[in-house]
């Protein structure tokens, strides 16, 4: 891995061996070891080549249809008084930042032989992306989802079939994208001919040093895209994190201009262990799910269920990178409670003609939070998906 992060990315915060300063890691049975270790071979070798490079950028191109736009939110602006550039992950196909992620694994999975794919999902975007990205490539795929999840996702269901992947529902534990990764990560496990493909910035090495290498995309468009409008660099970046994917995606090729101030906006639920999803603002450091990093346990390292409005941010664990970015207070990890987010999910679609998903939502509102007032500052938000899923739920 290090070769291939000094080559791209010269920062400290970046991974060295899957390691993120103490945290990432391959916290596996044996028998995943080796698939993951093969995984990470794989990945380093073929991203590597120009053809690959070359796919990848077709791919999100013409099927993806970016660079996504970086809009000057004019009223959105007014009203907080403050500039703000919203980058528009929302336009991507499928609707949010995951196919960028999605695209880049599948080209992956291809070039290893696999023939099937498997994915965990909470919100759908993730699922929706896969079963997209399977039938772009005529791959079988299978999608786990939470019971939970599903109920509160219909419309992400009925598209996950309408693209020919297999659902399966779990109702273990709390039913939500935890026990969803779990079911996914045992089916990996038994079949050798499966690609596992990975939705955000969590679990084991190579999945968070991936994950954040495939959505580095949305950051270098946007550093671009924003030095041609403003001619230099933003004052603030917002993004929501669940896991942590869309954030570091626009964060990645800012890290080393210490100028600029990160802030990301954790699903807070209603502010209390047990009842949110605020893992960095409230968790502790441990093992969860395969890779070492913060997460919503005790003291004896029982996770807390989580909970939060959004499905997609909805998880106790959350990236390695984060939590380094996290200690080191080069970012900065805020609560933003249920309330708050449906707040934010209003007010962008009144002042902006923009229906934001409830997970983006949270961005949203803590921007207008911390920006109030900032006049002469220039900000982005990562606007990472769209909010069509979350319209027929009860929000108003
Ligand atoms: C999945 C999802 C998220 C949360 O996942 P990250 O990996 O933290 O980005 C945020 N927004 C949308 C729209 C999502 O679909």
């Amino acid at each position: 891995m290090e070769n291939l992060i000094i080559e791209n990315n010269i920062q400290s915060y970046a991974s060295v061996n899957g390691r993120f300063g103490e945290y990432g890691g391959m916290y596996v049975p044996p028998v995943l070891e080796g698939k993951l270790t093969e995984l990470a071979d794989k990945f380093m070798k073929y991203t590597r080549e120009s053809s690959f490079e070359q796919e990848f950028a077709y791919y999100l191109k013409n099927f993806v249809g970016r660079p996504s736009p970086l809009y000057y939110a004019h009223r959105l602006s007014q009203h907080v008084g403050s500039k703000i550039y919203l980058k528009r992950e929302d336009l991507n196909h499928t609707g949010s930042h995951k196919i960028n992620n999605t695209i880049g694994q599948i080209l992956l999975a291809k070039r290893m032989g696999a023939t099937e794919i498997v994915a965990e999902t909470g919100a759908g975007q993730h699922g929706v992306a896969t079963a997209t990205a399977a039938a772009l490539f005529g791959m079988k795929c299978k999608v786990f989802m939470g019971a939970k999840d599903a109920e509160r996702q219909k419309m992400n269901v009925s598209r996950m079939k309408l693209l020919g992947a297999e659902l399966v529902i779990t109702h273990s534990g709390r039913a939500t994208l935890k026990d969803a990764v779990d079911a996914a990560l045992g089916y990996y496990i038994e079949n050798p001919h499966v690609f596992y493909l990975l939705g955000s910035q969590v679990g084991p090495h190579p999945y968070p040093t991936m994950v954040g290498y495939f959505q580095s995309v949305i950051g270098k468009e946007a550093k671009k895209q924003f030095i041609e409008r403003e001619g230099r660099l933003p004052d603030n970046l917002f993004a929501c994190i669940g896991g942590g994917s869309n954030a570091i995606g626009l964060f990645d090729d800012f890290l080393n201009d210490h100028e600029v101030a990160i802030h990301a906006a954790e699903g807070g639920g209603n502010g209390e262990l047990g009842q949110t999803a605020a893992t960095l603002s409230l968790g502790k450091v441990g093992v969860f799910q395969g890779t070492y990093s913060y997460a919503l346990m005790d003291e004896n390292g029982d996770v807390y269920p989580s909970h939060s409005i959004a499905a997609g941010l909805d998880y106790p664990g959350v990236s390695p990178q984060h939590a380094l970015l996290k200690d080191t207070g080069r970012a900065h990890y805020h609560i933003v409670t249920d309330e708050e987010a449906i707040h934010g999910f209003k007010l962008l679609s009144h002042l902006e003609g923009i229906i934001p998903a409830i997970e983006s939502s949270h961005a949203v509102a803590l921007a207008e939070k911390i920006l109030k007032g900032k006049a002469g500052q220039v900000s982005i938000i990562n606007l990472s998906g769209r909010g069509d899923k979350d319209v027929e739920r009860d929000l108003m």
